[in-house]
């Protein structure tokens, strides 16, 4: 600790200020041990003071911190209830059962017969034969699949995946006059 002379302001040694006596200006203090206390009790004071506005400014600060990490805490509280309230995740699942409906009416899904899968639109909005093994349907006698599948039946007409009627029909009539044309080959007289 470092005392200052009353009357010329020098710092004085413990040993000055103890005996009351400044060496630079050979006055003596009248009271040593109370210019002693006046000085430390006014540097206690200074410190505490200091200390004590020091903690009033550290609290603030950690009140401040603490209501900001609070408020944000419950924004993001309040922001996550609204995600994933009730009324939120019914509005979902109707969405999503929608979407799912609407896909069903209006997608057709081939697979099998060796064509790999293709995904088509169908001809019109219809939850029949949305997801069509083509090996069934090659299993099938024709007629079985025109009344039973009809749209099926027309679609794999237009891709050119199985034959019209017109062309079975075509096909048939010239395997039967060539197999005719074989037989009268065969039976000439
Ligand atoms: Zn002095």
């Amino acid at each position: 600790m470092k005392w200052k002379c009353p009357h010329c302001g020098n710092e004085l040694s413990e040993d000055e200020a103890t005996r009351g006596s400044c060496f630079s200006c050979k006055k003596v203090f009248e009271n040593p041990l109370k210019f002693f206390d006046d000085v430390f009790i006014q540097r206690e004071e200074t410190v505490k003071k200091v200390e004590e506005l020091r903690k009033a400014q550290n609290a603030r600060e950690k009140e401040q911190r603490e209501r900001e990490e609070k408020e944000f805490a419950e924004r993001r509280e309040a922001e996550i209830k609204q995600d994933y309230s009730p009324k939120a995740k019914k509005k979902l699942l109707i969405f999503l059962l929608l979407v799912l409906v609407i896909f069903w009416g209006t997608i057709r899904i081939y697979y099998g017969g060796e064509i790999g899968m293709r995904v088509v639109l169908k001809a019109s909005f219809s939850f029949k034969d949305t997801i069509v093994n083509l090996d069934d349907i090659f299993g099938q006698p024709r007629i079985v699949v025109a009344t039973q599948h009809p749209a099926v039946k027309k679609q794999l007409e237009e891709m050119g995946i199985i034959e019209t009627d017109d062309q079975g029909f075509d096909r048939t009539m010239e395997k039967l006059q060539n197999e005719t044309e074989r037989l009268m080959r065969g039976f000439r007289f």
